[in-house]
């Protein structure tokens, strides 16, 4: 073992397992750009004011678990807890709010949250996400949900879908009021954060993991019952909406979410055995103005944790696809097998075909060893004699049959 080891929380993909992450990867590609979305890329460290605006100060995220230092230039930078924000930071800078709506987005993104590290919990994680912005109608709420569930069900995932509105700024203002109301009767028991909590944004106390607040959470008012009309509309839109394209879901007044932004619309597949949320997102109105300070733009999307895939999928036995196997492994005795082993090898791969030669100086009992281990489908060994007359036998590693073939044929893939 190395004296130095990777950071808490951090996760090291080895070379036989990110196949897995490639194949959810070209899955969630290929799902967001049939939905029309198209890949963005940004830059891991932002100024730490886009995070406090575009996540929230109340956030726990914004005031616990950000990773945010100071560079040599004396200014102050975070990593990224999150990609909503900087999507809508990269749109404001370059323009794009004045442009061709809808914007449809999609990324692959790792970020940072210094949190206690525990099972499926990680300080740098890995996420896919989706952003759209421009439609404030809910059949884009509907439209994006569908992509979510596409995605879910190509990859083989079998998850419920809970959905919840949280209003718009009118009337949460009125259901804060009601909510701080229930709390303060309870403060006593409240644990000491979510005393804070209390004065700053009562609604995250519904998101607090002590059983004692969770309790009290329990008989709270529900947002629901706060909506004003036109939340209600988009709600009830939404509702029948999803129903007719045949997404079945569940209504969760207790959804709130961890970030400030949200407005009506907020959404989670989970789990059914571990109850963990493995997609989540919602609409998000308010965000692009402000962190663009003029554009009023709408917001949604949502983002899926790929560990979370990576191990939900493990553990129910889906396909992730073949692990890359080479075709074949060309093996050789000698320095005149050994160039000519290469040539064919390259041309091989010229003509897309996966294959490989020892590179090890090996002895031909290891090199074949070495073939078979890496799963290669045929062999073929080139030593003087074969180099002189063009020919070798290639052999089925599966079948054990020989056929004899012209090196020619070999290095046109002609197998
Ligand atoms: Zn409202
Ligand atoms: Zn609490």
């Amino acid at each position: 073992m190395p004296e130095i080891k990777a950071p808490r929380g951090t996760l090291d993909v080895l070379s036989d397992q990110s196949y897995k992450w490639q194949y959810i990867e070209k899955k969630a590609a290929a799902t967001a750009i049939k939905f029309g979305c198209r890949e963005v890329r940004f830059p891991t460290f932002e100024d730490t004011n886009l995070f406090q605006r575009g996540v929230g100060d109340t956030t726990d995220i914004v005031q616990k678990e950000m990773y945010t230092f100071e560079d040599k230039g004396g200014r102050s930078i975070t990593l990224r807890p999150e990609g909503t924000a900087s999507v809508v930071r990269q749109c404001s800078e370059h323009g794009l709010f004045g442009g061709l709506m809808p914007l449809k987005l999609f990324y692959f993104i790792s970020a940072f949250r210094y949190e206690k590290p525990q099972a499926g919990r990680f300080r740098e994680f890995h996420q896919f996400g989706v952003e759209v912005f421009g439609p404030s109608d809910p059949n884009a709420d509907v439209e994006i949900i569908t992509l979510a569930d596409s995605f879910l069900k190509e990859l083989g995932i079998k998850a419920q879908l809970y959905i919840n509105s949280i209003g718009c700024p009118v009337c949460r203002k009125k259901y804060q009021d009601a909510l701080k109301e229930y709390f303060e009767s309870r403060k006593d028991d409240l644990c000491e954060t979510c005393k804070g909590r209390l004065e700053r944004n009562p609604m995250r106390i519904l998101d607090c993991k002590s059983p004692v607040c969770q309790g009290i959470g329990e008989n709270a008012p529900l947002i629901t019952d706060f909506l004003c009309e036109e939340c209600e509309a988009h709600y009830n839109v939404l509702q029948s909406e999803l129903t007719a394209g045949g997404i079945s879901f569940t209504k969760d007044p207790r959804i709130v979410r961890g970030l400030d932004y949200y407005t009506k619309t907020v959404f989670e597949f989970k789990d059914p055995v571990t109850g963990l949320a493995i997609l989540a997102g919602g609409r998000y109105d308010g965000l692009v103005h402000e962190i663009d300070g003029k554009a009023n733009v709408c917001g949604l999307g949502f983002a899926s944790g790929m560990e979370r895939l990576v191990s939900t999928m493990e553990r129910e036995g889906l396909s992730f696809g073949e692990e890359p196997k080479p075709k074949a492994f060309i093996a050789c005795i000698g320095e005149k097998g050994a160039a000519a082993a290469r040539k064919i090898v390259y041309s091989l791969r010229e003509k897309g075909i996966y294959a490989e030669f020892d590179i090890m100086g090996r002895s031909l009992k290891a090199q074949m060893k070495y073939a078979d281990k890496i799963g290669a489908q045929y062999t073929a060994v080139l030593g003087d004699n074969e180099v002189d007359t063009g020919k070798t036998n290639l052999k089925n590693m599966s079948t054990g049959e020989q056929t004899e073939m012209s090196l020619c044929d070999i290095s046109d893939g002609k197998f």
